[in-house]
């Protein structure tokens, strides 16, 4: 194992190694199998950048950035549409941070003619404005992103919405978005490590070794957020198995759909899921104390803010992967603060109810997490080494 990282996850209920074998052997190659799918691999998003705050900034000038998008009624024909190219201009010049709009029509068929019971709230004020990106065509990767713009949004994520708690702080619950940011932002700074433009004039791509040390590896406590957040993110699917295990995965393609539903009951009725991490994060634990209605309210406060300023990353690719991941996170803190604790009554008394859309965030995000820890994982002797430098 990775000797910095023995012991249990920090607030979670298994330790690094159970995390690490179950992830590899089992949840990671049924949640690669299970993104390829025609109901996973089809998100749709309002891409626009229709950033709320810094007005004045050139580069986030609302529907400028936006290649223009096709009527609901030409999806029935297949076409390609070729990038008008003064969408550039948006990418800073950078073809890799564009987002591939290809329409692949078979994504739409069962979508259109399928009345979709978790469709029906925001999505339907602006429909007009979404669109459905195929994700296997737009992998999360470099796409030259950087500088102030960039820095901006995380220096934002993490001051104004989830002030990191000082070592005197005693309540966990206060860490929780905290580390959830961070958490994701590592697995995001592992997928560009992953994939990066090596050398742009051959346009090679490959492993960025320096880059996932400098970013990541070297800081372990980037690396215990990624699995919490992966832990997290793994309970609240955990939690919702009775409402994914009867959801209707259906897009028209038959065959697909029966595996896509064979390979959901997979996940969730996993039997070394079951036996080595049952309950991979204990969120009653957690939001048991007394502040627990207006944590809740604060930590929804605070994540309505981070979503919106998802609407401000000035790249259209890493806007349709911020956009998926935290409305991901989104549906994780939802699955687990309202679904009811059985044994305490916590939570709401409602019933979950879960958009498609939701549920197609959630595990790509799950995806895309169980990735970078199998990424952490595989170079185990390396990372011991690094850490012994320190
Ligand atoms: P940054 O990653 O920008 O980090 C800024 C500062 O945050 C660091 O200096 C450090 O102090 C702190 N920090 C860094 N990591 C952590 C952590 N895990 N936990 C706590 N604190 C941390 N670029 C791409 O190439 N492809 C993408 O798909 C992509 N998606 C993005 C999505 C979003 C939502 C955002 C905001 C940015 C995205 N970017 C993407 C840009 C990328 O994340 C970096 O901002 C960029 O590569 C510049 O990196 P940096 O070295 O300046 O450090």
């Amino acid at each position: 194992g990775t000797g910095k990282y023995k012991g249990m996850v920090e607030d979670c209920c298994c330790d690094y190694e159970t995390v690490d074998n179950l992830n590899s052997e089992v949840l990671n190659p049924l949640l690669q199998d299970l993104v390829t799918t025609p109901f996973f691999r089809y998100f749709k998003v309002k891409l626009w950048c229709d950033c709320p705050f810094w007005p004045d900034d050139g580069m986030c000038r609302l529907r400028d950035c936006s290649v223009c998008e096709c009527p609901e009624n030409e999806f029935s024909e297949p076409f390609k549409r070729p990038l008008p190219s003064d969408d550039l201009k948006c990418q800073e010049g950078k073809p890799q941070a564009a987002v591939d709009r290809t329409i692949d029509n078979r994504a739409f068929r069962g979508w259109v003619e399928t009345k979709n019971p978790w469709t029906h709230d925001d999505d339907d004020t602006d429909s007009g404005e979404m669109t459905y990106v195929n994700l296997q065509l737009n992998p999360e990767r470099y796409t030259g992103y950087t500088g102030p713009s960039a820095r901006r949004i995380w220096d934002s994520l993490y001051s104004e919405n989830c002030p990191k708690y000082s070592s005197g702080e005693t309540c966990p619950e206060k860490k929780v978005l905290y580390k959830l940011i961070s958490g994701l932002h590592s697995s995001i700074s592992m997928h560009i490590a992953a994939d990066y433009l090596l050398d742009e004039s051959s346009n090679q791509w490959g492993q960025n070794m320096d880059l996932m040390y400098d970013r990541i590896l070297r800081h372990p406590d980037r690396v215990r957020n990624m699995y919490f957040t992966y832990l997290f993110v793994l309970r609240a699917v955990t939690k919702a198995t009775a409402y994914l295990e009867q959801a209707e995965y259906d897009t028209g393609n038959h065959a697909e759909d029966l595996k896509t539903q064979s390979l959901i009951k997979q996940l969730l009725y996993s039997p070394k899921l079951q036996t080595a991490c049952p309950v991979p994060f204990d969120e009653v634990k957690l939001w048991q104390g007394q502040s627990g209605p207006e944590l809740k309210q604060q930590i929804q406060k605070q994540f309505r803010n981070i979503s919106a300023l998802m609407d401000c990353v000035g790249c259209e690719k890493c806007r349709l992967w911020g956009k998926l991941q935290v409305q991901g996170l989104g549906t994780a803190l939802k699955i687990l603060f309202s679904v009811r604790n059985q044994e305490t009554g916590d939570g709401d008394h409602q019933t979950l109810q879960l958009q498609r859309n939701e549920v197609i965030a959630l595990v790509n995000l799950l995806n895309r997490l169980s990735e970078s820890v199998k990424m952490v994982h595989d170079m185990g002797p390396d990372v011991e080494r690094l850490m012994e430098d320190q």
